[in-house]
């Protein structure tokens, strides 16, 4: 027999929880919305499907490997928000259900060691730089290498950047207008560490001296979005004590790092920190939002060259935080800008944090899928805001041959700035 999730049921969580699940109508317009629904065509890998299997999970009316396969598959995308009438918190369910779901969900002994190595490498950057340099080894040792390694090969990039460093504090150029504390990300730092001196250099151009706390760590959304609160909540701890107050605001430029900052409150909830948490989280913004709110101060110079660009929208971006104008006003506000939309733009591209490890024959078809729409644009380049996205057009597109650049939006800027074309 159904009953309702009572507040206090299912811990610290369990009321967000309830929350969601008791705002469904069920009516399905999250339906179309759903990447794993435009790839599977069933209903328990739906938005709707999956809320039913939590709900029912939830109240005891079915196992927790019942729901399994279907929540694991869900990306986390947070398309089916903004798809949704009733206004259905979908972010407040999927991860604390993940978190609560943890001890319960069976898993192989190959997959657990999957998910402890990229738990103890992607969120440290030494750590995934070192293991980035033993993927290149290990694709040399082919299949010596244990199959529960291989998909983690095949993501590595063939070169690691050098790495690069950032002072503590940039100052502004000129009158400083503002002053902010900027996460460097792990993940993208050693992937792509110019998008951080790109992004200070976009900053201090326009007035904004830029703090980078040294004693900041990963944002916790791998964590998170995995079932691993303890680990999780660790990160944000270490971040609501690594960030200074004395900034007009605390800037990512990595969609997902800024949409697990947002939930700073849910992963605290119900401990000490919670209040802090929550003040905290106020203070993120994306940083295309706090350019565009600031105003430039100076525009790129008019080189006379035209650039096709499209424009990818993160969904840690897009869906989580709602920001879609922005990066589209800072890229033309580049003299000779043409702005592509993408067709079928609210689809996932399939990076979803671990998605790739986990997932990796959806994952897959996402990538190409996307890959194929951003090349039927016409483009020169696409641009996005996050460095996962990045990572899997860059991916994607050289595979399918494609020349087309990829760019973060901060880099797009910083070289119409210097006047370059990279
Ligand atoms: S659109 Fe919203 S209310 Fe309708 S089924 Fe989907 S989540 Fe439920
Ligand atoms: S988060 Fe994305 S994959 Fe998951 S149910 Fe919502 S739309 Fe589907």
């Amino acid at each position: 027999m159904l009953h309702t999730i009572k507040p206090g049921e299912h811990g610290a969580l369990g009321e967000p929880m309830a929350h969601a699940v008791q705002a469904c109508v069920h009516c399905g317009f999250c339906l179309a919305a759903c990447p794993t629904y435009h790839e599977l065509g069933q209903e328990m890998d739906t938005p709707r499907g999956r809320i039913v299997l939590m709900k029912q999970v939830l109240e005891g009316n079915l196992p927790w490997t019942a729901a399994q396969p279907h929540v694991d598959r869900c990306l986390g995308c947070l398309a089916c928000e903004p798809a949704c009438p009733s206004g259905v918190p979908y972010r407040d369910l999927i991860s604390p259900f993940r978190a609560l779901a943890q001890p319960h969900f069976k898993r192989t002994p190959v997959e657990r060691l999957r998910r402890w190595l990229a738990g103890q490498t992607i969120p440290f950057p030494g750590r995934f730089r070192l293991a980035l340099r033993a993927a290149r080894v290990g694709r040399w040792l082919g299949p010596l290498v244990p199959r529960v390694l291989r998909p983690m090969l095949e993501l590595a990039p063939a070169a690691v950047p050098p790495a690069e460093s950032w002072a503590p504090v940039t100052p502004a150029h000129g009158l400083r207008r503002a002053r902010v504390a900027l996460l460097a990300g792990c993940a993208q730092q050693v992937l792509d560490p110019d998008i951080n001196t790109a992004t200070i250099d976009v900053l201090t151009r326009n007035g904004i001296e830029v703090v980078l706390p040294p004693a900041q760590g990963c944002c916790g959304g791998l964590a998170w979005h995995t079932g691993d609160l303890a680990a999780a909540q660790a990160f944000a701890r270490r971040n609501l004590d690594a960030f200074p107050a004395d900034v007009d605001a605390i800037l990512t430029n990595a969609a997902g790092c800024g949409s697990a900052m947002h939930e700073y409150h849910l992963i605290l909830r119900g401990t000490p920190d919670e209040a802090r948490a929550d003040a905290f989280r106020r203070r993120v913004v994306d940083v295309s939002v706090f350019l565009i709110r600031l105003g430039l101060r100076e525009t790129p110079p008019d080189t006379g060259r035209r650039q096709r660009i499209a424009y990818h929208d993160a969904c840690h971006l897009a869906n989580a935080q709602n920001v879609r104008c922005e990066p589209r006003e800072l890229l033309r506000a580049i003299p000779g800008v043409e702005l592509y939309e993408i067709a079928e733009g609210h689809l996932c591209c399939g990076s979803a944090g671990t998605y790739n490890l986990d997932q990796p024959a959806l994952a897959a078809s996402l990538g190409e899928q996307k890959a194929r729409a951003v090349a039927a644009t016409g483009a020169e380049l696409v641009a996005s805001g996050n460095i996962g996205c990045l990572t899997q057009l860059q991916a994607h597109l050289a595979k399918s041959g494609s020349a087309l650049r990829v760019r973060h939006t901060m880099q797009v800027l910083r070289d119409a700035y210097e006047g370059r074309e990279k």
